[in-house]
């Protein structure tokens, strides 16, 4: 057993985990982190992230209080327009198709604001989220969807932050340490079982954080719970979120919370590797397809593209492109759009075709029925609405009419060459499925009681997330309630002390 005991153990080393551990901080008390990952892969799929946060916005003045350096040439030409908390609820609701916890959604919402300014006076650095969120057009970049700002620095910039704010309040934290089951006393739970650097020991607390993410990286679970054929996909980040903090949890009588069905996937490159690279987080990713048509190996669209913003489709694209013949498909653009990808599909590893002819793409496109392809692009072509104007930065209605899937809106006809295809598969970020808590983030056993000295945030938690996602919402989610749980946890260990 260690010699050690504190009044918080933090399990888990991502974004949720930090802002546990930073919070309890504050209320004085002696705090531990247990990070599985060694040092040089800390951080968890938080430091694979692009960083960017969903938060209640009123545009320019609610950026300003975390983008204090934000010049007047920004400000004169970014239309950062605002996002109520109503809107943001409305988000939540919509595309999870209502199932999302009403309570756990308005504690993110309402905290959401806050929460970013608490974490930039622990010194994380933001940027507005030019780019990904908002396209420069006619002059001027017009955010669409709800995300500004994102951490200075992407994913890595943000860990790097939590780490050395943690590391200068003096929270402990120890590396390649797995926790594996929680102790228990009168109190409620005590501690964790630990097994570091390969020897198992005891750690005693008041009062245990869980914050150990989902089980999107554990092959055995996506089969179970996701179903047949998630054992293939590839992780999109860290190869240690095994579910290991929702097991232990449900060991001591936790209760099962949200879609164990559902995770958050998205089109990849269809040859990355079986796990994410924290040096290059975000370069498999393929998420231009709304200016795209997809195909699969048939030849024939599945999905409608177009259908929303891509922050409010990429999160379920992904299982559809699991679901399709092989589990593979192809983004296909002409060079009308092509200035409209990011960097990811220019990145090294891309698998693309380019041809002058649409004959000479498919021919070099691996496992595509050539005959039905260039029919479905004839008749694609043929069905858009070309007389409504295409507008990147705003639902622009330039649609498709007639076909068995249209295309709602950026309907460009492919018809100017050079053609471009790339190959994706797909991507899991996140599982969605995971133990219940209550919006002080104690976690629920079956009765809806409070399992004491239990708390847990981010990924690991269920109910906020069905079916899809609106895009930065992890981050966001995770840091609101890994501050409360910090402060509950505190509060909690304090209270045994007297
Ligand atoms: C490529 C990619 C891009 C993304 N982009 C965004 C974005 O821009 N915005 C956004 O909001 N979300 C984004 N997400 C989702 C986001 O990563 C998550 O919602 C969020 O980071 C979850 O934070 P977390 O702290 O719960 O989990 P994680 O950051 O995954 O942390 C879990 C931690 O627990 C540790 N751990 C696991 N098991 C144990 C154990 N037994 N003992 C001790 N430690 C353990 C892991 O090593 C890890 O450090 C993205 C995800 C990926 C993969």
């Amino acid at each position: 057993m260690s010699d050690q005991t504190f009044d918080v153990i933090v399990v888990g080393g991502g974004n949720a985990a930090f802002c546990a551990a930073l919070s309890a901080h504050e209320q004085g008390v002696k705090v531990l982190v247990l990070e599985r990952a060694p040092k040089a892969q800390r951080g968890g799929n938080s430091a694979y992230t692009g960083g960017g946060f969903r938060m209640v916005h009123d545009g320019v003045a609610t950026v300003k209080t975390v983008v204090p350096d934000l010049s007047e040439g920004e400000i004169a030409n970014t239309d950062f327009g605002e996002y109520t908390a109503e809107q943001y609820l409305d988000d939540l609701g919509r595309v999870t198709q209502w199932y999302c916890d009403p309570d756990l959604a308005e504690a993110v919402v309402r905290g959401s604001t806050e929460t970013v300014q608490w974490l930039h006076g622990k010194g994380v650095r933001f940027v507005p989220r030019f780019g990904r969120y908002a396209f420069k057009h006619e002059g001027k970049f017009k955010f669409f969807g709800g995300t500004v700002v994102e951490a200075a620095g992407g994913g890595r910039g943000l860990v790097q932050a939590e780490y050395t704010a943690a590391e200068k309040r003096g929270v402990q934290i120890r590396y390649n340490a797995q926790a594996v089951a929680l102790l228990r006393g009168r109190g409620g739970v005590q501690g964790v079982r630990v097994v570091a650097d390969g020897v198992e020991e005891e750690i005693r607390a008041k009062a245990v954080v869980l914050a150990s993410g989902g089980f999107e990286a554990n092959r055995e679970w996506r089969a179970r719970y996701l179903g047949p054929g998630w054992d293939m996909a590839k992780v999109r980040g860290t190869r240690y979120n095994t579910g290991d903090g929702i097991r232990m949890a449900l060991d001591i009588g936790a209760q099962a919370y949200g879609q164990w069905s559902g995770c958050h996937s998205v089109s990849w490159e269809r040859y990355a590797p079986d796990f994410g690279e924290l040096d290059r987080p975000i370069t498999a990713s393929r998420n231009g397809y709304p200016f795209s048509i997809m195909v699969n190996a048939e030849g024939r669209r599945f999905v409608d593209e177009g259908a929303d913003f891509r922050n409010y489709t990429y999160a379920k694209y992904g299982r559809v492109v699991l679901e399709q013949p092989g589990s593979f498909a192809w983004h296909v653009f002409d060079s009308q759009v092509e200035h409209l990808l990011h960097e990811e599909y220019r990145s090294k590893g891309t698998t693309k075709v380019q041809a002058n002819t649409l004959e000479e793409l498919v021919a070099k496109m691996e496992d595509v029925h050539p005959g039905r392809f260039l029919e479905t692009v004839r008749e694609y072509n043929a069905a858009i609405t070309r007389d409504v104007p295409f507008n990147p930065n705003v639902k622009d209605g330039r649609c498709t009419q007639g076909l068995a899937i249209d295309k709602s809106n950026w309907a460009n006809a492919i018809e100017k060459p050079p053609f471009a295809a790339y190959a994706v598969t797909c991507g899991i970020t996140f599982t969605f499925g995971g133990l219940k808590i209550d919006t002080t983030t104690h976690v629920l056993d079956i009765a809806d009681a409070a399992l004491p000295g239990l708390y847990a945030a981010g990924e690991l938690v269920g109910g906020l997330f069905y079916f899809n996602y609106p895009g930065s919402s992890g981050l966001m989610a995770g840091s609101v309630f890994g501050r409360i749980a910090g402060r509950e946890a505190a509060s909690h260990a304090l209270s045994l002390k007297v």
